[in-house]
Formats: C-alpha cells, structure tokens, sequence
C-alpha cells in the first residue's frame, strides 16, 4: 500500500502542511469487537417486525448511525414521515433486548494488539461510536484494560447528530483537545468513514464486513486494510509514514 502518496494527497485536500499525530480514533463495532453480524440480526429482525424492508445487508450500509438515525431514515424513505419518539424508543429496546440475548461479543482478532501498539507508539486512543448499547460500552475496560480513558469514549449519548455527521467526531478533538492533523480515524464502515473525513480527519478503512473495498473508498478512506490484522501488521510502516 502506497502510505505516502494517500498522506500527501489528504494534506494537500485538507491544507495542512503537516500531520503531528497524538491521537487514533477508533470506531468501536466492526473495528474494536467483531459485533456487526449479530448487531445485523438483531436490527433486521425488529426492524422487519415493525413493518420495515430492512436486511442485514441495510443494516451494514446504516452502519454508524445512531439507532434513531437508522430507524428515521428508513422511516422516511420507506412510510415518507419520521418515525415518532414512542417507535423510536420502543425498537432500540427491543434491539438491546435481543442483543443481549448473544453470547458476549468476541473482540475483533488483532484489536487489542493494535490499541497496544498506538499506545506504545505515544498516541492517545479514543472510541468514536454511533452505538448506544450499554452492553458492549460496558465491555470496553473489561476487553481493553487500561487503553480507553472514560471521557475518551464517545458514543450516541454524547450526540444528538450521529455519523455520517462529523459531530461525533468533532467532539472527540474538542475532549482530546486536538486539531484535526493531529488524530486519524480507524473505521470500517462508509457512513462512519464519510463523517471522518467531514471532521477533517485522515480515515484509515478496514473492510471486515460483506461491503465492497470500493465503497469505502468512495466515502473517503484514505486506506483500506483487509483486516484489522492487516492494520496492526503494518501500523509500524503507517505510523513512521505520518511522521
Ligand atoms: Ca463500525
């Protein structure tokens, strides 16, 4: 992978002269904890239930909207009206309640290797997460002892606009007190690559779902890895390469 053409052609876009790095945002679902299939299952079978067209497949293409979010812009598109707080309210309990009726959600392989390493590396890693299920927030100290700092955690509590927006984002460098060169994104899907680069962001893609690389390419990503694996196999070249 070409590090520094992908650099070179985000600052320029952005113009910053230079990336001074002190922090890695990390999303949380399909990036930290392999959760996505069952955050699919459960999606697709409330939203089904309640009468809308909702596959799995829509459920990676909403990937990183809040709950609310998901379930407005379908409502929307689908019934031509948002969907009213009473629905909203009663199809995200419903979701956590068969969420948590999984077993506990593996984190994804070569995660936690790779918050060690940008750790190591003298960076400050954060989570920047559309989702709102207690379960896993709760799970984060437990998966990743001693990484994530509380108020380095952002999830759809802290924001009333989700991603694709780059409010959650944009909170995260506020809390951190970083400029935008000086935070990268870790992401792995469109609609939460696309509100990493309106933040500012260079938005580092690791495809570990069913979506096509293309597509996070088309929403921004300035790399793609076919793995986080893949990401943590080569953070030493990428983080000399933002040097
Ligand atoms: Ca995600």
């Amino acid at each position: 992978m070409n590090y520094s053409k992908a650099i070179n052609d985000y600052k320029q876009l952005q113009g910053h002269s230079a990336l001074q790095l002190r922090a890695v945002l990390f999303d949380m679902d399909g990036v930290l904890f392999n959760s996505m299939p069952y955050h699919a299952d459960a999606w697709s079978k409330v939203m089904t239930d309640a009468g809308f067209n909702f596959s799995r497949e829509d459920v990676y293409m909403n990937e990183g909207r809040t709950g609310a979010d998901t379930i407005n812009t379908a409502s929307l598109a689908q019934f031509g009206k948002p969907a009213t707080q009473e629905l909203i309210d009663e199809l995200c309990k419903a979701k956590c309640a068969i969420f948590d009726t999984y077993p506990p959600t593996p984190r994804m392989p070569f995660a936690l290797e790779l918050v060690q390493k940008v750790k190591a590396s003298g960076l400050t890693p954060m989570i920047v997460t559309g989702s709102g299920t207690p379960t896993l927030l709760d799970r984060v100290q437990s998966n990743f002892p001693g990484l994530f700092d509380e108020n380095h955690i952002i999830s759809s509590f802290n924001v009333k606009r989700g991603k694709p927006y780059p409010d959650p984002y944009l909170l995260a460098l506020e809390r951190g007190g970083l400029k935008p060169n000086e935070a990268i994104v870790v992401e792995n899907a469109p609609l939460g690559v696309t509100a990493g680069v309106a933040a500012g962001l260079f938005t580092v893609a690791a495809n570990t779902g069913p979506l096509k690389d293309e597509v996070l390419f088309n929403a921004g990503a300035s790399l793609v890895f076919p793995s986080i694996q893949a990401l943590c196999d080569g953070w030493e070249e990428l983080f000399n390469s933002l040097k």
